[in-house]
């Protein structure tokens, strides 16, 4: 039986799978005869987490399931102009606000307002606005059933992401990374030895030492780029290690196309002349390679020699092309739901040749109106009548079985 890499630990047959490039990064390589269960449950709750923290917001905008399939990250009560939005994973936003408002007229009239993401949510809250007023539910459900409501629809503003990566946490579970594809392709026991104590030692227990002079930033684009991106995409993560004839191994670790990290693994007396990769595309999780170096090998000297000549520059250029690809991307998806919405609005399963001449060009010009005013930046609004109000709530109540 293997051992596990960092404690000694017997391998067992049901060993927790390790997954080399994180789960939460779309990884689907795993291994079960590197690093015990132990091992890989402190990791995750730790170094793992501190990685997937720092890519929340990547993971949110480009809507990246894990490589086991979950949905992308929520972001909580994000800053937006004056507004504090959730965005779910699917990227559905949700102003986070209270649901409702009463506020009293010099006459002694309560005014209620609610913020809503859909006039669907009013009749859910009739119960608190009742108990509020402290007036029967029929009463306040009958007196919004025969107002007017208006429903305002905006893009929210602007919100700043800052980007924080690296930092001794996140750095140990990219050693760890590293360290552990470089077993896959070597074997465990070359990696158990003592040319590999230090960083092993580091991603145990961390280091500063350790992360100061074995570890730089890298932010040239990686070699040979444009194949890699052909080939697994515009925000690829990769992992390669490699050695040169002295044994001096070193791990590369580029994190979505944004920044790469090279770690030091053995300064000497490793397996000599070999390497392995892992490339995988977070927009695609299914298309990952393990067999890098033999696809698309990158030469010692580059992976050993990171050049980070200009933070600032570097992080403007990524992090612009990034904001590129996030409106290529997902202009269209808002569009569709956009028009998902108007269609779903008029009662209309998509597909089907149920609705009217009529209904349809309602249904386009709404669908124009709306897209028209999402591109232009601005807040769609319409008029609610006490008839469609009704017409809500009775397709509303149907549905609850009311
Ligand atoms: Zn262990």
């Amino acid at each position: 039986m293997p051992q596990c890499i960092f404690c000694d630990a017997e391998m067992a047959p049901d060993t927790k799978p390790e997954h080399i490039l994180l789960d939460a990064f779309g990884g689907r390589k795993t291994t079960r005869k590197i690093v015990c269960s132990a091992c890989n449950s402190a990791f995750g709750r730790t170094t793992d987490d501190a990685l997937a923290k720092q890519t929340l917001h990547i993971r949110n905008l480009f809507q990246l399931r894990s490589g086991s399939g979950g949905e992308a990250p929520m972001l909580r009560s994000v800053e937006a102009g004056d507004d504090k939005i959730n965005i779910k994973g699917d990227g559905t936003m949700r102003l986070v606000l209270k649901p409702f408002e009463i506020t009293y007229g010099d006459d002694g009239k309560a005014n209620v307002q609610f913020n809503v993401n859909t006039l669907e949510e009013v009749f859910r809250h009739i119960p608190n606005v009742a108990a509020a007023l402290k007036l029967p539910e029929e009463q306040v459900r009958e007196q919004i059933l025969s107002t007017t409501a208006r429903s305002i629809e905006r893009r929210p503003d602007v919100a700043n992401f800052t980007y924080e990566f690296g930092g001794p946490d996140a750095l140990r579970s990219m050693a760890k990374a590293c360290l552990v594809l470089w077993a896959t392709h070597v074997g465990s026991d070359e990696v158990r030895r003592a040319p590999y104590n230090k960083v092993r030692s580091f991603v145990l227990r961390g280091s500063d030492d350790f992360a100061r002079d074995y570890r730089l930033l890298d932010s040239r684009e990686i070699y040979d780029s444009a194949e890699v991106m052909r080939r697994y995409g515009p925000i690829f993560n990769a992992i390669y290690v490699s050695s040169d004839a002295n044994g001096r191994v070193v791990g590369h670790y580029t994190l979505y196309n944004l920044l790469g990290f090279r770690i030091v693994l053995a300064e000497s007396g490793g397996t000599p002349s070999r390497q392995t990769g892992l490339i995988s595309n977070p927009l695609e999780p299914a298309v990952w390679t393990d067999k890098a170096a033999e696809e698309l090998p990158i030469p010692f000297a580059w992976l050993d020699a990171p050049e980070y000549p200009d933070d600032l520059h570097m992080a403007r250029e990524r992090i612009n092309d990034m904001g590129r690809l996030y409106e290529r991307l997902m202009t269209p998806k808002q569009f569709s739901r956009i028009t998902d919405a108007v269609i779903a609005k008029h009662g209309i399963v998509s597909g089907s040749a149920s609705a009217t001449q009529e209904v349809k060009d309602q249904i386009i010009r709404e669908v124009a109106g709306r897209l028209a005013a999402h591109q232009l930046d601005l807040p769609h609004e319409e008029t609610v009548s006490a008839e469609e109000m009704r017409a809500l709530w009775t397709a509303w109540a149907e549905k609850r079985g009311r």
